[in-house]
């Protein structure tokens, strides 16, 4: 057993008692002290992970399949008694007084949590660059970004160093370092997932999700955190189904459609022959594909810099000095305060947000800015549901690029937010989607995005699992994580 088991094989090993959870706890320890110095996944491990490993070991059974699994979590979910920073110097020394609802129901569930894992700051980015404290690697090239923002959630999956990790997806931000490093990720419809304890970056768009080796690791996880909360006021009231009773392998007669609009220019030749060869595999289990259009993508970058940045510089405000983290020492009055804390405790990447989302929402350019973004998300998410009438998912590339090199796009932040023009849309739209690992090219791997209908996890699912399934495509191992002891 290692971390590329599957969470079934995981589970039965710890039914048959070939491993312990202690053991199991043991081994993501060893795993992260052999190789989280070169990929700087994590924030925080926790302390007393093996003595909660210890505690779920008398509890194992058949039906709780997350009973002793080792996991861990993007730092910007609230973690009772347990430093909550998202990878910012302003929340720096925060211990959140209660956990996220998604914390408490994985820990319902059996589930071990062994740390809190690096990002780029509150979430803003998409290469972990902007982590307030170190970027993290790409276990597939020491050289490249692990996208981001949810980075080192990618990057501990995909080093074996956990078996899952739940992040977050404002506008691509599991989706895109799942496919950077070579994993599955899922960003559940908007409301399926409760935010509570989440720290928020654009409250409209934001969502929890897992980050898995396997789709059906993805139900798995799926499944333990996805339902109603009192405690979030957009969690909508969803019984969450049999995720994985929807996994059949059968894709015969569903239409898939191809937008034009993702296959720009700005998608690398490789990439598109990746994703053009599982639209061809799909083709052969039965899938009929047909062409579609979205044709207000273009503008949906656009609205997204409108709105998340604006919901983002309300959400930021809290961060003055007085109830959270870090508090300048050196001021001479309460404005001076608030100022210096601001100033010293945010990176660059987040002043531009509230920078931008500040003016966006000021008086007199509130209509000309936010208000004409809202009516553009109105429009892409119509372009969704009208092409939703004639098929049932949407199939494209994750990320136009596979991962790029630390350092060749942070000083230039437009360059930054077009890495996420696949992904974008879908959080303006509020609807689920999955990128899965397609192929690998010169060592990179390659992620194919399946966007589906709002609150049809279940056929997004089905259809990432059959593609998976017979491309013989999961679990991909990065040559760092082979021949490593432990
Ligand atoms: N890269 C995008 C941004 O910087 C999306 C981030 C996210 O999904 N959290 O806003």
């Amino acid at each position: 057993m290692d971390f590329f088991s599957s969470l079934q094989e995981l589970h039965a090993g710890l039914l048959k008692r070939e491993a312990t959870a202690s053991e199991l706890a043991d081994l993501s320890l060893q795993r992260i002290a052999s190789l989280d110095d070169r990929v700087h996944a994590f924030l925080h491990v926790s302390a007393d992970c093996v003595a909660a490993a210890k505690e779920t070991e008398t509890v194992i059974g058949q039906e709780r399949i997350l009973d002793g699994i080792p996991y861990a979590l993007k730092d910007n979910m609230c973690t009772r008694g347990i430093e909550t920073t998202c990878a910012s110097h302003i929340l720096k020394g925060y211990i959140p007084p209660y956990s996220a609802t998604v914390a408490e129901r994985l820990n319902d569930a059996g589930a071990v949590l062994m740390g809190k894992l690096n990002m780029d700051e509150f979430a803003m980015g998409s290469s972990t660059e902007n982590s307030g404290f170190f970027p993290t690697r790409n276990p597939w090239n020491l050289e490249r970004v692990p996208g981001g923002s949810s980075g080192g959630a990618a990057a501990a999956v995909a080093a074996g160093m956990v078996p899952f990790a739940l992040g977050s997806d404002t506008g691509g931000s599991i989706r895109q370092p799942a496919a950077f490093c070579g994993v599955v990720g899922l960003k559940p419809s908007y409301g399926l997932v409760s935010r509570f304890g989440l720290v928020a970056f654009a409250s409209s768009l934001d969502q929890i999700g897992p980050l898995t080796h396997t789709v059906e690791d993805a139900a798995i996880v799926l499944q333990a955190i996805a339902g109603k909360d009192e405690r979030d006021s957009t969690s909508a009231n969803i019984q969450a189904p049999d995720y994985r009773a929807a996994l059949t392998g059968d894709v015969r007669g569903l239409r898939i459609g191809i937008a034009s609009e993702y296959f720009g220019p700005s998608v690398e030749i490789g990439v598109r022959n990746a994703v053009t060869k599982a639209i061809a595999l799909l083709e052969q289990l039965g899938a009929t594909v047909s062409p579609i259009s979205l044709p207000h993508t273009e503008y949906a970058l656009s609205a997204y810099y409108l709105i998340a940045p604006a919901e983002a510089s309300s959400n930021l405000a809290r961060y003055d000095g007085v109830r959270y983290g870090v508090r300048a020492v050196d001021a001479g009055n309460l404005l001076d305060m608030y100022e210096k804390t601001r100033s010293t405790g945010f990176g660059s990447e987040v002043k531009r947000r509230i920078l931008i989302g500040t003016y966006a929402l000021s008086s007199g350019y509130y209509d000309d800015y936010y208000k004409r973004a809202q009516q553009v998300r109105t429009l892409i998410r119509q372009d969704f549901l009208d092409a939703f009438e004639s098929v049932d998912v949407i199939v494209s590339p994750t990320a136009p690029t596979t991962a790029f090199r630390l350092g060749e796009k942070v000083h230039d932040p437009l360059t930054m937010y077009l890495s996420d023009i696949c992904t974008i849309p879908v959080n303006l739209a509020g609807l689920p989607a999955i990128s899965v690992p397609c192929g690998v090219i010169d060592g990179l791997p390659v992620g194919l995005q399946m966007i589906g209908r709002m609150f049809d996890e279940q056929t997004l699912l089905r259809v990432a699992h059959a593609y998976e399934q017979a491309a013989g495509m999961a679990p991909l191992r990065p040559a760092l994580a082979m021949g490593v002891k432990a």
